[in-house]
């Protein structure tokens, strides 16, 4: 790492929460991102720690039921999420809904829905690993706080950063993953249903299995 590099990864830690001490220590016992959703929200709303904040509308937070079970992790927002500041409002979001309200018979507010990174990539290319990395602690955060059941990770990209696994998402999906004592279960994402309306079969299984566990 570079002296630049180095000290951009200071700065990034030290507006997560950490604290300096002499010959640039860093105490991790020290972290001190908000316990409860609301202002880890406005946190994240705020947030300038990588160059998707220069690009974005609004940081699209998670919503949802902050007890929910049922936790869904998707890449990263999209054109009217980023203008809506929510996530998942757009026509990926509506399928997302239909999932879960005509197959898991839940209502969407039921559930709680969330993004790898908060930010919209610009032209929704995918999101970096530094920028996933830099979001990281937020999503984390949000796992933390809602203590969900399940996770369903939707598409390749949330997956394989929430798990470190770069499995193909077309072997991952239909299996059972853990994450800190958590199941996990990986599914296609709703905008690759929207263009492979073939692929609903599998999806329509891996929401089935996830009603097992409910
Ligand atoms: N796609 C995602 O992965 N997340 C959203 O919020 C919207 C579209």
């Amino acid at each position: 790492m570079n002296r630049l590099s180095k000290l951009k990864h200071l700065y990034n830690l030290k507006m997560l929460g950490y604290e300096y001490f002499e010959g640039f220590i860093v105490k991790e016992e020290s972290v001190s991102m908000p316990k409860d959703l609301k202002k880890l929200k406005s946190l994240v709303k705020s947030c300038h720690l990588c160059p998707l904040s220069k690009t974005r509308t609004d940081a699209v937070f998670g919503e949802g039921n902050p007890e929910a079970k049922l936790m869904f992790i998707g890449e990263a927002p999209g054109r009217e999420e980023d203008i809506e500041g929510k996530p998942f409002v757009g026509r990926s979001g509506q399928m997302l809904t239909k999932m879960i309200e005509n197959v898991l018979k839940l209502k969407r507010e039921d559930v709680y829905i969330t993004n790898i990174v908060k930010c919209r990539p610009p032209q929704n290319r995918d999101p970096q690993s530094e920028e996933v990395d830099v979001c990281r602690g937020y999503l984390l955060k949000e796992i933390e706080i809602v203590k969900p059941q399940i996770i369903v990770t939707l598409g390749r990209i949330a997956f394989s950063y929430l798990l470190n696994d770069a499995t193909p998402i077309t072997k991952a999906r239909g299996k059972m993953y853990q994450f800190n004592a958590i199941k996990v279960i990986p599914t296609f994402h709703p905008s690759y249903l929207l263009r492979n309306p073939s692929k609903k079969i599998d999806v329509l299984a891996d929401l089935r299995y996830i009603k097992e566990f409910l």
